[in-house]
């Protein structure tokens, strides 16, 4: 679900990755962009080779991700890269995205998926990156220090906000209220430097 005010994004097509989502007026730094909703599924029980086209998987913890309604558009939609001009950010259960930086009317909103390393595990690996960005690193993979950096991260911010009971096969309901805006942290400054 987007959070972004109706008439401020679209969804179009681009070069070479499918849809994306596009801003159509000015972002400002902070702001929270968006919910990533959809059903509540068993981790374990998903299958990631299954879903080359897509990855729309949401990784919550060890046992719960989320699975978006591919009907409807929604920040699934973000098209991956090296050096995104969006974030997320662990909020009561739930996985906001928000601005990095200042986005302009035009540009396309991008995150990091933050993949686990591929350790040879991923055969025949789609998950080529083709931001285009002079700093890419040609996959949406992280090295192992970085995704060491980041579950670390992420299991310290999860504690900060106690998340709700996700039930299993239920869709993650909507929280009563957001945040606007979200101070950046600068873990993703490490995440996305060139070093490994
Ligand atoms: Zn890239």
């Amino acid at each position: 679900m987007f959070l972004l005010k109706d008439g401020s994004w679209e969804v179009k097509k681009t070069k070479g990755k499918g849809r994306g989502v596009f801003s159509t007026k000015k972002i400002k730094m902070g702001t929270v962009i968006s919910d990533y909703l959809g059903m509540v599924i068993k981790t374990a029980e998903y299958d990631l080779d299954r879903d080359k086209e897509g990855l729309y998987l949401m990784y919550l913890t060890n046992r719960a991700s989320i699975y978006p309604d591919l009907t409807k558009p929604g920040p699934h939609l973000l098209n991956h890269s090296c050096m995104p001009n969006c974030w997320i950010h662990a909020y009561y259960g739930h996985t906001l995205f928000f601005a990095l930086r200042n986005i302009e009317p035009g540009e396309e909103l991008t995150i990091s998926y933050l993949l686990s390393p591929d350790e040879g595990t991923c055969d025949n690996c789609t998950h080529i990156c083709k931001c285009g960005n002079n700093k890419c690193k040609g996959t949406m993979h992280l090295s192992k220090d970085k995704y060491r950096l980041w579950q670390q991260f992420q299991n310290k911010e999860r504690k900060k906000t106690k998340g709700i009971r996700a039930i299993f096969g239920k869709n993650l309901p909507k929280l009563s209220s957001y945040p606007k805006t979200i101070t950046s942290n600068p873990i993703y400054a490490v995440i996305c430097s060139s070093s490994n």
